[in-house]
């Protein structure tokens, strides 16, 4: 599909924000690729390389995997003379966040949209989450279940129960997140170029609110 939108995006958000599933939406309905350092890191486990098995214990336990590995994986697979981009769980640190805006988009014109939510709801919200083998598909067992229990409706795949989905990794993800987002905001906010969105809401209107700001 081409992309038919001019500016790069970049979501932030803490674990189950949303995130990923509008970044799903808004690539199929603008044409935006949707790159996600998530994925790229699991489908390094599946692969079964020596670097899969290191970043598995790393993942596992919630915490975050070293900048230079993420960034050279990112680095690998994104053509940013062709495409437009939606960077999903890429930046996570004020390091990445300059790395990004400095090394990788190099002057390139972004937009980034913070998907707020009360964190204390998320802690249910990821622990019910399922998603398709190939991550594509995310669900929610009690907000936006599967029609048919344990498959995904559109690839037909068994759902997964990711890992690190489980209460106590979600706990540590959520204070890295906690940790590490405040100066994050305050680098896009000096920019001039963040927009928060109540990511609280339903997925349809969060969608039609992230919709009408492209
Ligand atoms: P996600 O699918 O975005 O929730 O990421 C799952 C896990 O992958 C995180 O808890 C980290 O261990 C790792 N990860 C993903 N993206 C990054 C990143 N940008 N920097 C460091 N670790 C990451």
């Amino acid at each position: 599909m081409l992309c038919v939108k001019r500016k790069n995006l970049i979501f932030l958000g803490a674990p189950g924000s949303g995130k990923g599933t509008q970044a799903n939406f808004l690539s199929d309905k603008f044409g935006y690729e949707h790159i996600s350092t998530g994925d790229l890191l699991r489908a390094e486990i599946v692969s079964g390389s020596v670097l899969g098995s290191r970043v598995k214990r790393v993942m596992d336990s919630g915490d975050l995997v070293t900048d230079e590995l993420v960034i050279e994986l990112l680095r690998g697979n994104l053509d940013l003379e062709s495409c437009y981009y939606i960077f999903d769980g890429f930046p996570r640190n004020l390091k990445q966040v300059q790395t990004l805006d400095k090394e990788i988009l190099d002057g390139r014109d972004y937009l980034v949209i913070y998907f707020k939510v009360d964190t204390e709801k998320l802690v249910n919200r990821i622990v019910n989450r399922r998603v398709s083998e190939d991550g594509k598909h995310i669900y929610n067992l009690l907000t936006n279940p599967p029609k048919v229990e344990g498959l995904c409706d559109v690839t037909g795949s068994n759902l997964v129960h990711r890992k690190d989905d489980t209460e106590e990794v979600v706990r540590n993800r959520m204070s890295v997140f906690i940790k590490e987002i405040e100066p994050m905001l305050e680098f896009y906010s000096t920019k001039g170029n963040l927009l928060e969105i109540n990511a609280d809401l339903g997925i349809e209107e969060v969608s039609k609110l992230v919709s009408g700001q492209l």
